[in-house]
C-alpha cells in the first residue's frame, strides 16, 4: 500500500479563508490578523505539530478567542497607588464616560454657535483654572516630560537654564530630565552641589544668557543628612528682581495641599511662592489621564502655547476629555486609595483572610509613581505563600500582588471594594492550582 504523506491532507489556505465562520470573523477581525492566524496554524501542521484534521477546529477557536487588544486589566494588589508599570492612575467613572464620548466626532476645536474654529481643549483648561484659581492661565500637553521640554525650550533655547545639581532627577527607565532639557539645544547651568545649594549660587549664575531658572521637585527620592536647598519663596524673590522666569517642575500633580501628604508640593502653593510656571503630570496624584499641565502667568503660558513645539506635544482629545471630567467629577480612584479608611481596609482584608484561611499582616501602601517617596500609607495585606505570585499574575483576572520578605502580599488599598470577590476567586483559584502542582510533584 502506498504511504500517503499526511501533509497532503492539510487544508489549503483559500479553503480555510472561505469557511463561513472565517468569513463571519472578518466583521470582528482585520484581514491581516485572520491571514496571520491561518498561516501560523498551517505552519504548525506542516511541521507535523498539528494533525491535519485539527487545523480547522484550531483555527475557528483561535479566531473566536482572538482579543483585539493585548492590554489586559490587572487588579493592583500592591498597595502602590500610582503604579507606573500598571499605567499609573486608573480613570474615574466620569473620566471613562468622557473618553467614550470623546472617541467620536466632538467639538474639541470647534465653536458650535458660530461654526468657527475654537481654542483646542478649552473645557479642560477652564476646569484646570477653576480647580486652581491661583493660575492666570493653563496649557495642557502630552505629558509632564513634554511640558518640561516645552517650557525650557520656549524660555531658554540657545541659552541657559539655571538648575541645582541636587535636582538632576532620573525619572525611570533611564530617562534623565537633564538629557531631556538639553535635547532641544538648551544649556544647563548647574549650580550648587549634590547636597547643598544656596541662594547665592543661583544669583552668581545669572547673566545675559539666562533663559529661566528651573526648580525640580526630587519626587522619586529623598536626600537626607547635610543638605540645603533654596525654598521656592526665596528663589522667587531673586528671579523677580532679576526679571528671570522661574519654572517649578513638581511632578506629582497635587493642585492644592493634601493633609495626607504634608511634604508633597502642590501647584497652588508653588504659584503663591512665586513660580511663574508650574509643571505637573495628569496621571500621578491628580488621578487623571496622561497629560502635562502647565499653569502660571498668562504672558508666559501664551508664549509657550505659541511655540512650534507646542503643536508637537499637544494633548489628545481623549486625554482632554478625561482630564476635564477628572477635575469636575467625583473623587478619582487615586484620591480614594490615598484617603482609604484604615478600619474599612482591615474589615475587608479580614473577611477575605477568613474565607481563605490565611493570615493578615500590617502592610504600608505607597503613593508611588515618583510621589511622596518614603511616606508610608498604613494598611493591611493578606499573607500568601510567595510562589502564589506568578499564579495570581497569570490568572484570570490578573492580580499583581507584592512579593516581599518571602511572602506574597495582597493589599486591598487600590482594589475597589466591589472587586473583593474577584480577588477572593483569583486567590482560591491560584491556591488550588498550587495544591494541584504540589500533589503532582509529590
Ligand atoms: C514624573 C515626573 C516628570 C515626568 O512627567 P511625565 O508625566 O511622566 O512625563 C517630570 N518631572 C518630575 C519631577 C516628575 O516627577
Amino acid at each position: 500500500m502506498d504511504h500517503v504523506d499526511p501533509r497532503r491532507m492539510i487544508p489549503r489556505t483559500n479553503d480555510l479563508l472561505a469557511l463561513p465562520a472565517v468569513v463571519e470573523a472578518r466583521h470582528r477581525l482585520s484581514e491581516h490578523v485572520i491571514r496571520g492566524t491561518v498561516r501560523g496554524i498551517l505552519d504548525r501542521a506542516r511541521r507535523g505539530e498539528l494533525p491535519p484534521t485539527d487545523v480547522e477546529p484550531t483555527l475557528l477557536s483561535a479566531l473566536a478567542e482572538y482579543q483585539v487588544t493585548s492590554i489586559r486589566p490587572v487588579l493592583n494588589a500592591t498597595g502602590v497607588i500610582v503604579h507606573t508599570n500598571l499605567g499609573r492612575a486608573p480613570l474615574s467613572a466620569d473620566a471613562v464616560q468622557a473618553v467614550v464620548t470623546a472617541s467620536g466626532y466632538v467639538d474639541v476645536e470647534l465653536d458650535l454657535e458660530d461654526g468657527s474654529r475654537s481654542r483646542r481643549g478649552g473645557g479642560a483648561r477652564n476646569a484646570l483654572l477653576s480647580a486652581c484659581p491661583a493660575a492666570e492661565d493653563a496649557l495642557i500637553v502630552n505629558n509632564g516630560a513634554a511640558a518640561l521640554v516645552l517650557a525650557t525650550t520656549a524660555l531658554a533655547a540657545g541659552r541657559e537654564v539655571v538648575v541645582s545639581r541636587g535636582e538632576f532627577v532620573e525619572i525611570g527607565a533611564g530617562f534623565r530630565l537633564s538629557d531631556l532639557i538639553e535635547s532641544t539645544g538648551v544649556r544647563l547651568r548647574e549650580v550648587g552641589t549634590t547636597n547643598r545649594t544656596h541662594l547665592r549660587d543661583y544669583e552668581g549664575a545669572f547673566g545675559p544668557d539666562t533663559g529661566c531658572v528651573l526648580k525640580v521637585h526630587p519626587s522619586n527620592f529623598r536626600v537626607e543628612g547635610f543638605t540645603s536647598t533654596v525654598a521656592l519663596e526665596d528663589l522667587g524673590t531673586v528671579t523677580r528682581a532679576n526679571a528671570v522666569p522661574l519654572v517649578a517642575d513638581l511632578g506629582s500633580g497635587l493642585l492644592a495641599p493634601d493633609s495626607h501628604l504634608p511634604d508633597e508640593p502642590d501647584v497652588a502653593s508653588a504659584l503663591a511662592a512665586g513660580a511663574d510656571v508650574v509643571i505637573a503630570s495628569g496621571d500621578k496624584l491628580l488621578g487623571g489621564p496622561q497629560a502635562g499641565l502647565l499653569l502660571g502667568r498668562r504672558e508666559i503660558i501664551e508664549r509657550l502655547a505659541r511655540h512650534p513645539l507646542a503643536r508637537a506635544v499637544r494633548a489628545d482629545k481623549l486625554a482632554l476629555a478625561a482630564l476635564e471630567a477628572t477635575l469636575a467629577g467625583g473623587p478619582p480612584p487615586v484620591v480614594q486609595a490615598l484617603h482609604a479608611d484604615v478600619e474599612q481596609l482591615r474589615r475587608r482584608t479580614d473577611k477575605l483572610a477568613q474565607a481563605l484561611g490565611v493570615p493578615v499582616v500590617a502592610h504600608d501602601g505607597r503613593v508611588g509613581g515618583g510621589g511622596a517617596p518614603g511616606v508610608p500609607l498604613p494598611g493591611w495585606a493578606l499573607q500568601l505563600p510567595a510562589d502564589l505570585a506568578v499564579l495570581l499574575r497569570t490568572g484570570n483576572p490578573a492580580v499583581l500582588p507584592r512579593v516581599h520578605d518571602g511572602a506574597c502580599l495582597v493589599d486591598l488599598r487600590c482594589i475597589p471594594a466591589a472587586d473583593d470577590h474577584r480577588i477572593l476567586a483569583a486567590a482560591r483559584q491560584a491556591l488550588s492550582v498550587r495544591a494541584g502542582q504540589s500533589a503532582g510533584q509529590g
